[in-house]
């Protein structure tokens, strides 16, 4: 596990970008934090640096948007869901259980038996009220991304 503090939005802006320079196609990416964390600003910059054009705003009616970039970028936010029933009917396990292209998941909280096995978890927390300092915790759940977060740990560490 690895720990990043961000001051504003744009260092968020930039934390995501780095992650998006390093991240691969396959990888899931869950990301916790409440209202107003960061998770979307994060999903968006991440979506433009792997080459995505058009707007990227949160799925929250939807529950899935589908962006093009260099890779196709599948964009969840449970946030609204009901019941776990909904996440067969819209295909879920189907696009992260063997994700191609990226998968990137707002509330994974809210349906924690629900996600797959390997995972990428980033939990965003306000510190402090009314500020614009977030931290940052990246976590690798699952074998599969173990080494790959050392590797992100390095790159981010070293600010590029
Ligand atoms: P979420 O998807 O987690 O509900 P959003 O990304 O939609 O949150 O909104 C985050 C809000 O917090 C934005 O209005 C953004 O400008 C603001 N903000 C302030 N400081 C930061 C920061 N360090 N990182 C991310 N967002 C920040
Ligand atoms: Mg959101």
């Amino acid at each position: 596990m690895f720990t990043c503090i961000t001051n504003s939005p744009e260092e968020t802006g930039h934390l995501a970008e780095l992650v998006g320079q390093k991240i691969r196609e396959g990888t899931v990416l869950c990301l916790e934090g409440d209202l107003g964390a960061g998770k979307t600003l994060f999903v968006q910059s991440l979506a433009r640096t792997l080459g995505v054009e058009g707007d990227v705003t949160s799925p929250t009616f939807n529950l899935m948007n589908v962006y093009e970039g260099i890779c196709r970028i599948y964009h969840f936010d449970l946030y609204r869901l009901e019941t776990e029933e909904e996440l067969d009917d819209i295909g879920f396990y189907e696009y992260t259980e063997e994700p191609e292209g990226i998968v990137v998941i707002e509330w994974p909280d809210k349906f924690p038996e629900s996600m797959p096995e390997d995972y990428i978890e980033v939990r965003i927390r306000k510190i402090g009220e009314d500020s614009d300092v977030r931290q940052f915790d990246f976590a690798s759940v699952g074998e599969k991304n173990q080494e790959f977060i050392k590797e992100l740990e390095l790159f981010v560490g070293a600010g590029h």
